[in-house]
């Protein structure tokens, strides 16, 4: 597939057509489950300065938290009793947090649930991502955010896209599942970056790929920019499914932002099977504010769009 493929099915391809060509490769590579990943966001603390997200550093209106290994743990076994099939343990980018203290809990997590660890905590060196490997870690998730050189320098300051793929070459070679994503969108994104985005998710050849609209946070810069288009998410969706076969793609908490069990089941009728309800404490939910009024899937959410798309899960 190529770059003026991938545009014709993104902006001409009537979208009726287009999901219903993403259908049937889903259900022809995947069949009809879909699967569930337990959401932990267990600390927000953060040293970048994304310009959309509202748990930048500079956000000083944002009261901060760190789960203790203990919580951790007990939520782990929650989210393995409920019958999902991996703990995504995601937090801000948090240098305090030493990689030698993360790998024993991945671990101990691996003893006592026999879960898949997926984690979700931004930009290391390599030697982390080796040790956090060699403790049980099996799946990763980075998205690149945007494909343009000059949006991503933009819009993460002090940060590079030629930094951010060095990172997931490495995750890639060290043999981990990978996972990366992008936001559509994003202020500044033109219809060639998003057909960028998807030729570079294939390119890497990723496992997972994750997109949702970029939805403006109002304790950060873009706060006034209009919100991405759930109707051009569905559609990249598709697409990618059609340039990924094989890809495990979740239907984002953006995309349900608006409507749950709505959101959701439209994501898995656009070539969508992954679904990710959180397990983060109430109490802390609200504070892993990265955009604003994000939705909380919560497990009988989930549950009842695969029952409205039709599809099954082997949750308990
Ligand atoms: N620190 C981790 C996790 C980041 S938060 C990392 O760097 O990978 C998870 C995702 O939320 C990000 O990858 C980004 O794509 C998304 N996100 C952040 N702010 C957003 C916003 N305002 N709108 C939509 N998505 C956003």
């Amino acid at each position: 597939m190529r770059y003026n493929d991938i545009a014709t099915l993104l902006f001409h391809t009537p979208l009726e057509d287009l999901l219903r060509r993403a259908d049937a490769l889903r259900r022809r590579h995947h069949g009809d489950h879909v699967y569930v990943r337990g959401l932990l966001e267990f600390g927000n603390v953060c040293i970048c300065n994304c310009r959309y997200c509202g748990l930048r550093h500079a956000n000083t209106r944002l009261p901060r938290y760190r789960l203790s290994p203990r919580d951790i743990l007990s939520i782990a076994e929650t989210i393995a009793a409920s019958g999902a099939d991996t703990i995504v343990l995601q937090s801000g980018e948090d240098p305090s947090l030493p990689a030698t203290a993360l790998a024993p809990l991945i671990s101990t997590i691996r003893e006592r649930t026999g879960l898949a660890v997926t984690l979700s905590v931004g930009e290391r060196p390599r030697a982390d991502y080796a040790l956090w490997k060699d403790a049980g870690a099996t799946r990763y998730l980075l998205k690149h955010e945007t494909a343009d050189p000059d949006l991503y320098a933009r819009l993460h300051p002090g940060r590079t896209l030629a930094e951010r793929l060095r990172c997931l070459d490495d995750l890639i070679d060290l043999g981990y599942a990978t996972g990366s994503g992008f936001i559509v969108g994003l202020p500044g994104q033109t219809p060639e970056i998003l057909v960028k985005d998807i030729l570079l998710a294939r390119a890497l050849g990723v496992k997972m790929c994750g997109v949702g609209p970029f939805i403006p946070q109002a304790d950060t810069p873009l706060r006034e920019a209009p919100p991405g288009s759930v109707a051009l998410t569905l559609r990249v969706m598709a697409v990618l499914r059609l340039a990924l076969p094989h890809a495990y793609l979740p239907a984002t908490t953006a995309l349900a932002t608006l409507d749950p069990v709505a959101g959701q089941r439209d994501g898995l009728r656009a070539g969508g099977n992954v679904l990710m309800p959180s397990f983060t404490p109430d109490k802390y939910r609200g504070n892993y504010r990265i955009y604003d009024n994000k939705a909380c899937i919560r497990l009988e959410e989930v549950k009842e769009a695969i029952t409205r798309a039709g599809r099954t899960h082997s949750l308990r």
